[in-house]
Order: structure tokens, then sequence, then C-alpha cells
């Protein structure tokens, strides 16, 4: 028996649950809101670690793919005092395949490969236990019914209130995001100080952050405890208005590291919010949630990985459930094996947030040397 099955979003976990079901020989109807694939930046580099987000690819059949696109190499780490001294310098091995980084954009290519996603489709309700379904009803006025409908639209899901009342809250950090570009040609000594993965400064509830993605682009995030409205009378458009704030909030930090925000293009504000960290709900029958829509957390390195292999593990149960009420007890099941699982992150990555942007800037390197023991 074919399900009708809509998954909401074309993120890491819907595109994950669409191409495994696609695998699998199970149509699935793709709703997402952007109007093409390449209609916005992708946003920066993930590390992939090899029981999660590499499982995933595994079970969708493209782990050869993604081998042959990832940089192990971008792996590495280098940790700076704010006065610019190396206090870690940590690098991979040559066969160290554990967690390679690829640019979000070609993750996205390599999952969508035949997939028809209908572009340009923003959900803005899903009401389930309609006669002939779960109703899914668009911004363009359209609406279908599916048996399943999972909602794997992020931070701010429109799918999530069919099923749960709660909603993300700000952690008291914000990120402020730039880029620089072909920074091995223009800003050589920038490319070097960072080296081939990521580098790292922390200060007292600050720290500066920057990543390499391929083809010498590097994303740089400016760190900070501050209150949601701390740009107040900032017009946060106005790049050099938001570069001299970042240099004031930065005030006293060695000059080739603020170099960092000096040559940064343009600035994205990104206040970081989460969602309650065992969030769970009432099962409700046609709906679930993936993803950063199920559980938000601090970006340590794990939310995609999680959204992908729960895509993965949706996709393979719902493959095998022959009929309506084995739909169900596969979703239900797949429901508790994911808050568990996302629970324990959860709660690991908000304290890990507290230690990276804390009073005490050596909870950060402690934190680094728990999770990557040289
Ligand atoms: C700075 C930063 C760095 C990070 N680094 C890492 C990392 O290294 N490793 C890692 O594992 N994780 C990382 N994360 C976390 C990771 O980005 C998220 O956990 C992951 O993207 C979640 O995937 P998702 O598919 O659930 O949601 P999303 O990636 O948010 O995708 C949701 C999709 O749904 C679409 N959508 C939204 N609303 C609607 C609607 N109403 N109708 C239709 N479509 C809609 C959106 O356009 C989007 O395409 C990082 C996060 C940040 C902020």
């Amino acid at each position: 028996m074919r399900h009708r099955i809509a998954v909401i979003g074309a993120g890491p976990a819907g595109l994950t649950f669409a191409r495994v079901l696609h695998r699998h020989g199970h149509p699935v109807t793709v709703l997402e809101r952007d109007p093409a694939p390449d209609a916005r930046p992708p946003g920066g580099t993930l590390d992939l670690h090899e029981n999660l987000g590499q499982l995933a690819l595994g079970k969708a059949g493209l782990l050869a793919e993604f081998q042959a696109l990832a940089r192990p190499e971008g792996q590495a780490m280098r940790i700076l005092d704010t006065d610019g001294t190396v206090l870690r310098d940590w690098r991979p091995g040559p066969d160290d395949l554990a967690n390679p980084e690829i640019d979000r954009g070609q993750l996205r290519d390599l999952l969508l490969g035949p997939l028809d996603v209908r572009w340009g489709r923003a959900v803005t309700e899903v009401v389930p236990g309609t006669r002939d379904g779960v109703l899914v009803r668009s911004a363009d006025g359209r609406q279908e019914t599916f048996d399943l409908v999972v909602g794997a639209d992020g931070a701010w899901s429109r799918v999530r209130p069919a099923v749960s009342s709660a909603t993300p809250h700000y952690t008291g950090v914000t990120f402020v995001e730039t880029s620089l570009d072909d920074v091995d040609t223009r800003h050589p000594a920038l490319a070097r100080l960072i080296g081939d993965g990521a580098l790292a400064v922390y200060g007292v509830n600050r720290a500066l952050v920057a990543q390499r993605n391929s083809g010498g682009h590097v994303k740089v995030y400016a760190q900070f405890r501050a209150p949601l409205d701390w740009h107040t009378g900032l017009d946060l458009a106005d790049a050099e208005a938001v570069r001299s704030r970042l240099l004031a909030l930065f005030d006293g930090w060695t000059a080739p590291v603020l170099d960092l925000l000096r040559h940064g293009t343009a600035f994205a504000h990104r206040p970081l919010h989460v969602l309650p960290v065992s969030h769970t709900w009432a099962h409700v029958p046609g709906v679930t949630l993936l993803g950063d829509a199920a559980h938000l957390m601090p970006p340590l390195g794990v939310g995609a990985n999680l959204a992908m292999l729960e895509g993965a593990e949706l996709a393979e149960s719902v493959a095998a459930a022959p009929g309506p009420r084995d739909l169900d007890e596969a979703v239900r099941a797949f429901e508790e094996q994911m808050w568990a699982r996302a629970g324990s992150w959860a709660k690991m990555t908000a304290a890990g947030l507290e230690r990276l942007v804390s009073p005490d800037p050596a909870q950060a390197l402690a934190l680094f040397d728990e999770v990557q023991p040289s």
C-alpha cells in the first residue's frame, strides 16, 4: 500500500527523509518555502559525524559521493587566547574520517539528486483529523490532504502547532555572522591563522570563531552574551555600523584576530533560540516533526546530523509499514526513539553553550579537551 506522504521543508531533515523514501521506491511530496534551491545563501560548513549524518547518508546510498566532496582536513581546530597565544592546534590524522566537513550547498545538491521538490510552497497550517486525512494549507491558497505530514520546517515550524504548543526561547547568546571570500589570495595572513579548519578565540562572555568552507570562503561568527534587544539604536543593515559595534565589543583583542571582523563583507544577526530540552508531545496520528522543528538546540555541531539521521530512520520505518495502522505504529516508535536521543544531545549542547560563551574562558578550553583529547 502506498501511503500519501508529505514533508514540509527541504533542509537536511526533509531532504534526507525524502531521499531515503525515494530509494525505497515510495513517492513523497516535498513542499519548500524557498522559491529555488539557491534562493538564499546556504549557510556555513557542516561536519557530518560517522555515527549520525554519515550513517544517514549511508541509508540514502550517498556515502561514497559524500566522501568525494567532503573535507577531512576541515576537522582541524586551532584555539587562541585573546592576545594571540596558540593554546591548542589540533589536526586530524591522514585517515581520520570521523567528522569531515561539507558545504551546506553541496550537501543540499547531493540530497536533492532526482527529488522533485515543490519550491515556493510556504505552508501556513496543518490540520490533522479531517475526513480525508491531514490537511496542509499553503500561502498561495492551495490545500492538499495526506496520510502523514512530516514537519521538517526548522526552528519556526508552521507544522509544530499541530502537535505541540512549545515555542523557541532566546538563550542569551547572539551570533553575528560575516564572511571572507578568496581568503588565500586576498587575506593570506588570515588564511594562515585559520589553517585548514576552524579557528576559535575565547574571551570573557565572548568568542570569535572562523571556519573554512570550500573555495577559500570563510565564515566568521562573533558570539557574545547580550539581551535580545542589544542592537537597539543600531541599524543591522548598515555593515559599517555593525562592524564598529563589534570592534568595540571585542576591544583589546589581538589585531590579527580582529581583522576577521575588519575584512568581513556583510553581517547577519543570529540570536540563538532553543526549544525546551526535553520537548515531547502527545502523539497526533498523521503528523510528526523532525530536526530543528522537533528539538532546536544550540549550534554545537550536531543539529543537522540528528536531523538527517531522524529523516533516514523515519523513512525506513514508513517504507516498511504496509497498512495505515502499521504506519501510525511506526511513527509512534520513531518519536520515542527521537525524543530519547535528541533529549540527551539537547542537554549536552545547552551545557556546552554555557561553557563556550562563558565568564570563564578556561571552560571553553576544558570542553575542547574533553571532546578532543590529544
Ligand atoms: C551558525 C550555525 C552553525 C551550525 N553548525 C552545525 C554543524 O556544524 N553541524 C550540525 O550538525 N549542525 C549545525 N548547525 C545546526 C543545523 O544548521 C540545524 O540543526 C539544521 O539545519 C536543521 O535541519 P532541518 O532540516 O531540521 O531545518 P532547516 O535547516 O532549518 O531547514 C528547514 C527548511 O524548511 C523550510 N521552511 C521553513 N518554513 C517553511 C514553511 N512554512 N513551509 C515550507 N518550508 C518551510 C526552510 O526554508 C528550510 O529549507 C548549525 C547552526 C547554526 C545556526
